[in-house]
């Protein structure tokens, strides 16, 4: 211990130098956004905001979070208002000047992406829809690719020294996309047409991706909480009879889906609306390919079109 202030003086006056360590610090406010910088800067420290047993609209802007955010280098988030319930709030008390609205360390994944479904007029009334569109397009197999290059491109702005690097493995991972999605797109084919019960949007552009009819929606509004008249209604609606399951998030509740089973004997199909910690949906690609894989089992009889 007595040569530990030697040591200290001499760190100090850069005779000895320290390990090179990451210092480059990603806030994610969802797990997607993590996996996929994480394939950029496999290297760099991230802390993510909410986890698919989460809902993403409405978490608490816990201090930990804060602290993070305050020596972030970048936030990654999806935009297009499905963090307003919380975001802005977490960004003004983190006080970091570099990742505020306008800067360069606040990435929005929908800001590089063609939302569908906007809405002109939005209040209370109308539930908590995000006017700018569906926010929710991490799982849309044609627009990952742009949301993804414009990350790596950002990435690689912000660190120049890692660019060729952060290049590289966005090409290596466009390249593992297109596999991916070209078998998607042949498993699509049996898919096609059917129709599905959900609860709120989450998986829509995956689903209309797929060719699977997902309008009728346990939700009477995106973000209002499934209410007995309208279960009650979706019951009466004729079209209840094509649908192959009720699909719902981990993170959802599942009353509304299970009372809508009991009466129909629809099968409930409950999928991560995001990766999670599982070898099997720890990435965007890997969690597309479950949730095809859900969706061939519980429509079995896709083959032969006849339920
Ligand atoms: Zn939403």
């Amino acid at each position: 211990m007595r040569y530990l202030p030697l040591f200290i003086a001499a760190v100090l006056t850069g005779l000895i130098s320290l390990p090179a360590r990451a210092d480059f610090h990603v806030f994610a406010c969802e797990p997607e956004w993590t996996a996929l910088a994480r394939t950029f800067m496999p290297d760099a420290h991230f802390t993510t905001a909410t986890s698919y047993l989460q809902d993403p609209h409405y978490i608490e802007a816990r201090p930990s979070l804060i602290a993070a955010m305050s020596r972030a280098d970048i936030a990654v988030c999806t935009g297009a208002s499905l963090e307003a319930g919380w975001l802005p709030a977490l960004l003004q008390r983190a006080g970091n000047t570099d990742i505020q609205p306008g800067q360069p360390g606040l990435f929005f994944a929908a800001d590089h992406a063609q939302l569908f479904a906007p809405h002109d007029h939005v209040d209370r009334s109308m539930g908590d829809v995000h006017p700018e569109g569906n926010p929710h397009v991490h799982l849309s197999p044609d627009q990952l690719p742009n949301i993804a290059k414009a990350l790596a491109e950002r990435l690689g702005a912000m660190r120049p020294d890692n660019s060729a690097d952060i290049f590289a493995r966005y090409i290596k991972w466009r390249v593992n996309w297109n596999f991916h999605s070209a078998n998607w797109q042949e498993r699509a084919k049996a898919l096609q047409g059917r129709s599905l019960v959900i609860q709120h949007t989450g998986f829509g552009y995956l689903l209309r991706w797929l060719g699977i009819d997902a309008t009728m929606d346990l939700e009477p509004k995106p973000g209002l909480p499934p209410s007995a008249s309208h279960l009650n209604q979706l019951l009466a609606d004729p079209r209840l009879e094509d649908a192959a399951a009720i699909l719902i998030a981990s993170h959802q509740n599942q009353k509304p889906a299970q009372w809508l089973s009991a009466q129909t004997r629809k099968p409930i199909l409950v999928l991560p609306g995001t990766v999670t910690d599982d070898s099997k949906t720890d990435t965007l690609a890997e969690l597309i390919s479950e949730i095809i894989n859900r969706l061939e089992s519980a429509m079995p009889e896709v083959a032969n079109g006849s339920l």
